[in-house]
Order: C-alpha cells, then structure tokens, then sequence
C-alpha cells in the first residue's frame, strides 16, 4: 500500500480568481493545467505496482484567491471511497470557520485538517486558532499545512515558517500535523522541528522536479535521522505518483563520478511505502 497524503480536487479555474491563475505562471514558467481528475491520477499512478490511497483536499485562502467547497472535495471522493480520503480545508481569517470545521467533520465525514496560513494570512501559532487545534486534538484529525514558499505576492512568507509549527507542537504534543513540501527552501527549519516532536511529520510532495536541492534537503533529512518522519504525496495535479517516485529513485543519479554522499535508497524505499494510513489514524 501506498499513501499519497497530498493531493487535491478543485473545479479548474471556477475556484481560482484571475490573479491568483495569472501569478501561478511563475512556478514552473507557465500556466499548467490544474483540471483535477481521479481517473486520470490513477493512469499517472502505473509504476507504484501497489493499491494507493489517496488524502485529497482542495483549499481555502481567501487573501490569494482560491477557494474550494469541502461540499465539492466531499462529492468528489464518493467516486471511491476505499481509495480516497478527504479533508476539510479552513480559512481562519473568515468568519464561520469554526461552523465549516464541525460540519467538514461531523457532516460530511472528513478525516483530516488542511490549512494554508501564508496563502490564508495568518499565523498557525496564533492564539485566534487555538479552537482549530484543539479540536483536531479531541477528534484526532491530522491537520497539514502548507509550509514553504509561494509564487504569490501578497501571501506573507513570514506566515509559512516552518519554525512556527514548534510553537504549536510544543502546546498541542498530541496534534498530528504534517509540515508539506519540507518546507521548502526553508528544510532546515522543517528538519529541526520533526526531530524534535514525536508527531510532527513532513511531505515530500511537489519537490522531485527540483533535484539537486531534494537531494540537499534529503541529506539533511539523513544526517539528521529523520527519515522515518517523511510522507509520500504528490501535491497532485501539480505532479503525479509516477513522476515523483521515478524521479525520487533516481536522485543518487546525478552524482556518478563525484565522491558526494548517496541518499540510503532502503530509506527512500520505506518512505514511499510507509504507513500515513496508521500513522495519522484515517
Ligand atoms: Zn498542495
């Protein structure tokens, strides 16, 4: 089995403001094409070889220009529901928040928690939230964040820190929270905070496509004893199952002919496969 714990749904570009598509142009160069379709992920999932299962979300954040119903996220995992897990998304820079958490969870089944503070403007440490975090606690869903840069201006960097996660894990210890993208280019941050709280998690998604710097940050993940606090995902429709796993296998590649250090591929391999399933308890 294998648990890709990052991908989303969303209606392509209804849910996206105008800007928000025209400042996306700076992640790769140019607009991609983000229709998100559950057949065709699983045609990009061939070389897996394995069942996956799939954490899908869509997002909220109203300051940068995207907003995903859950009701939308909740319909679109009906397709399949032994194979695709959905989480409720908050904004809590909006007013009823608090009612789109109980009803994301209570209503429409929703195993999981995904927040976007740099997206959103907000800080996850803030005293405002603390309801957010006290009910994932209560009703044990793992809440994952966005942490790592953006393409879009007026998203503050200061909010995604991945620094700002040790304050929260330090007051809610028993909060799953996986830290998405290694917090990239911020790693080492990532890296200092799932080391030292036995909860705290980090995905890897949306990274391959940046070798030499996911090879720099895995080091670190290495030398500092990590591994086992990695996630497989794919930050699906930005990147597939396929292109991320054949290109994780492949990091050691680059470095014929140099004496640099090798990722230990029996890690690697464990990370694809690991258990998010068990872990996070959906
Ligand atoms: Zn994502």
């Amino acid at each position: 089995m294998i648990y890709d714990v990052h991908s989303h749904t969303w209606r392509y570009p209804d849910h996206f403001t105008e800007t928000f598509r025209q400042q996306a142009v700076r992640m790769r160069g140019h607009e991609l094409d983000w229709t998100t379709e559950f057949s065709k992920y699983r045609t990009t999932a061939q070389t897996a070889d394995h069942q996956i299962k799939t954490v899908i979300f869509g997002g909220k954040a109203r300051l940068a220009g995207l907003w995903v119903p859950d009701r939308y996220v909740a319909e679109y995992c009906k397709e399949d529901p032994e194979h695709m897990i959905p989480f409720l998304s908050l904004d809590p820079t909006q007013a009823g928040w608090r009612d789109e958490m109980v009803e994301g969870h209570q209503d429409l089944g929703m195993k999981g928690i995904k927040i976007m503070p740099m997206y959103a403007g907000f800080y996850p440490q803030d005293a405002e939230i603390d309801d957010l975090w006290s009910y994932a606690v209560v009703h044990n869903l793992p809440v994952l964040l966005h942490t790592g840069t953006t393409f879009v201006d007026q998203a503050p960097l200061d909010c995604t820190l991945p620094r700002h996660l040790d304050t929260v894990a330090i007051k809610y210890p028993d909060c799953k929270i996986i830290m998405a993208h290694l917090g990239h280019p911020y790693e080492g941050e990532t890296v200092a905070v799932i080391r030292k709280h036995p909860n705290v998690y980090a995905d890897i998604s949306a990274l391959h496509y940046r070798p030499f710097q996911l090879y720099h940050s895995l080091m670190l993940v290495q030398e500092y004893g990590v591994w086992n606090k990695l996630l497989f995902g794919t930050d699906y429709p930005v990147t597939t199952v396929d292109d991320s796993i054949r290109d994780l296998r492949s990091l050691n590649n680059m470095l014929e002919g140099t004496a640099l250090p090798r990722l230990n591929m029996d890690e690697m391999e464990k990370m694809i496969y690991r258990d998010a399933g068990g872990i996070l308890g959906i």
